[in-house]
């Protein structure tokens, strides 16, 4: 199989002498294959890289866009930059989506655990998970930007989760 994807080498530097590949473009575009799953992952702000990666791991980079975030539940990789991977151990926070997680996390900006929805679930039937972070969006609004691994909302992850509970997963 031949593949087109070349590892770079990681260069701990912002310069610009990877035309089209520059690390430092304000926000990654488009979906790039995660390097140990081979999903498609979707590229977070620098902004959420710094918020959410260990100082020490963070010490290893001069320059934190450029990363990826692979959602692939049963993948180890968190973030990654090319052949660079960051998993689980160079997060601040547990990241919910990943298999085995606890707390398993899916709303980062009001607290929603796979727990937490499970046991609503379990007690009444229903969970108002959704509604609740749906309000407060609106006030006091959310940060998932420099809260949420995916860097991004979580109300598809919400509302996913509930429908595989609903359905006994
Ligand atoms: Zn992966």
């Amino acid at each position: 199989m031949f593949s087109t994807f070349k590892p770079k080498i990681e260069t701990n530097s912002c310069s610009t002498e990877s035309e089209g590949d520059n690390c430092c473009s304000p926000q990654p575009k488009g979906k790039v294959e995660c390097p140990n799953c081979h999903e498609k992952a979707k590229g977070v702000l620098g902004k959420t890289f710094e918020a959410l990666v260990k100082e020490e791991s963070k010490a290893k980079f001069s320059c934190f866009d450029g990363f990826y975030y692979c959602k692939n539940p049963t993948c180890e990789t968190v973030y990654f930059r090319y052949e660079t991977i960051l998993t689980q151990e160079d997060m601040k926070v547990v990241v919910g989506l990943k298999e085995g997680a606890t707390p398993a996390t899916v709303c980062y900006c009001f607290e929603w655990t796979k727990e937490k929805i499970k046991a609503e679930l379990e007690a009444t039937g229903e969970t108002n998970a959704l509604e609740d972070i749906k309000a407060k969006m609106e006030n006091p609004g959310c940060a998932c930007e420099i809260l949420n691994p995916s860097g991004g909302c979580c109300l598809g992850d919400v509302t996913k989760a509930i429908k595989d509970m609903k359905k006994g997963d």
